[in-house]
């Protein structure tokens, strides 16, 4: 059966690594990119090695009318959607106190409102098809809270919320949705810290190290996946054992 899949963020870390896992699953993938073609091109021309049709889509999701328009492009030129990986996102380290009201509501909107204008859009597609996945990339500070960060932690457990609720309201339909909370993942995203301080973070961590993006792509393919079939509303943590729940 023909897969079709669209993953936001996929030009780089762990949305690339899901984008090409994907495709070495047998899905077709769309991927969005806010600013980096070359490295969003480059991704697609992997997935179209691995024998699967790629659609590299601009969308900036602080502009909810642009993510709307932007889905239904990825389904329309893939032909359907199947599984919708809402992964794009971007941190700010800001003390709580400093962070500005436009600072949080990007923040929100990019993060959660994004998912949700992404899942309403995708969630007939998959109706019509009789199968669904919708994974929902949050964070290990969802969990956590971040001193440094309210508005990325406030705006990831909000989308703990979403997921449940979704879940909820697609089961009927056969349609799971679920969420992964990442740890510490050698990205761009905290590249610097890791550079830094990567020995301090790595003593945090019971495995004793930052996960590759490969790694928490594993587990969202695994999420896209026939295998996955009843898991559905779950959060699930992929963070070296740094918080156990
Ligand atoms: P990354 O390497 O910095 O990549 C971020 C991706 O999101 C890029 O594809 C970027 O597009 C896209 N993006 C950023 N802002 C966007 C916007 N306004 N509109 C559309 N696309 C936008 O990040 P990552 O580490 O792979 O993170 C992926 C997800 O995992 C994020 O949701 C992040 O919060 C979450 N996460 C990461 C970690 C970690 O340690 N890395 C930990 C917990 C959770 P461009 O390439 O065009 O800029």
């Amino acid at each position: 059966m023909k897969r079709c899949a669209l993953v936001t963020g996929g030009s780089r870390g762990i949305g690339a690594a899901t984008a090409l896992r994907l495709a070495a699953k047998g899905y077709d993938v769309a991927i969005t990119y806010r600013s980096q073609r070359l490295a969003a091109e480059a991704v697609a021309a992997e997935v179209e090695r691995l024998g699967r049709r790629a659609v590299v889509l601009q969308v900036d999701l602080a502009d909810p009318a642009r993510t709307r328009e932007g889905v239904r492009e990825a389904a329309d030129r893939l032909g359907g959607l199947h599984a919708l990986v809402n992964n794009a996102g971007y941190v700010q380290r800001v003390p709580w106190e400093e962070i500005s009201l436009e600072d949080w509501e990007r923040m929100h909107t990019v993060t959660l409102t994004a998912a949700f204008v992404a899942a309403q859009v995708a969630a007939p597609y998959m109706i019509e098809a009789g199968f669904g996945r919708i994974v929902n990339v949050s964070s290990l500070r969802a969990l956590t809270g971040s001193a440094h960060g309210a508005h990325y932690a406030a705006a990831k457990a909000g989308l703990l919320g979403l997921t449940k609720s979704l879940a909820a309201a697609l089961a009927p339909h056969g349609i799971t949705v679920n969420a992964v909370c990442p740890g510490f993942t050698a990205t761009d995203m905290n590249r610097e810290a890791l550079e830094r301080r990567g020995k301090e973070i790595a003593a945090q961590i019971p495995l004793g190290r930052a996960a590759e993006p490969e790694e928490v792509a594993a587990v969202i393919a695994f999420l896209c996946s026939d295998e996955a079939s009843y898991i559905t509303g779950e959060t699930i943590s992929v963070n070296g054992g740094i918080r156990m729940d």
